[in-house]
């Protein structure tokens, strides 16, 4: 019976593949947008902007450079099994957290349409809505708040 269901409903995050892991991600870019903290918040919640980080590639919503992630973007987090659950601000559409939360991927999900495009089809992600931090001042980061992303 589970035969014939796909991996992501099979198996546990930590037991998948490296190739299923990385599937899960739908490349909505979401998690990639710089995010803003206030310091006088006693619970640290995480605000978005429409500001990404400087290697997304804004049309593909992919990171231009993911195998040297770590090393040009240092505060690039990097998600595993074990890092997941702490991870707060992670979109509400990403399917780490859904997976994790044991629900469902949603049919713009490139593993459910069997279409890397459909994420962009479906508005899930940020391309057309973003800015890079090339672009802009960090002192001018809170004219960039959104809601949109979580
Ligand atoms: S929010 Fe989740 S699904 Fe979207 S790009 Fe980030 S890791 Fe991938
Ligand atoms: S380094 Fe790549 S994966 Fe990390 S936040 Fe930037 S674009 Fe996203």
């Amino acid at each position: 019976m589970s035969d014939d269901l796909p991996f992501w409903k099979t198996k546990k995050l930590h037991q998948m593949s490296r190739d299923e892991w990385e599937s899960l991600c739908d490349g909505c870019g979401r998690c990639c947008l710089v995010k803003l903290y206030d310091e006088d918040d006693p619970e640290m919640n995480v605000h978005y902007t429409s500001v990404h980080c400087t290697l997304l590639d804004s049309r593909s919503c992919r990171c231009s450079d993911y195998p040297n992630r770590r090393d040009k973007v240092p505060g690039c987090t990097v998600l595993t099994p074990d890092n997941l659950g702490a991870i707060k601000w992670m979109p509400s559409t990403c399917g780490y957290r859904l997976i994790r939360e044991g629900k469902e991927l949603e049919w713009w999900h490139p593993l459910v349409s069997g279409d890397p495009n459909t994420v962009h089809d479906a508005g899930i992600s940020v391309r057309g809505k973003v800015v890079s931090e090339d672009d802009v001042p960090e002192t001018d980061l809170f004219k960039f708040l959104i809601t949109w992303a979580r």
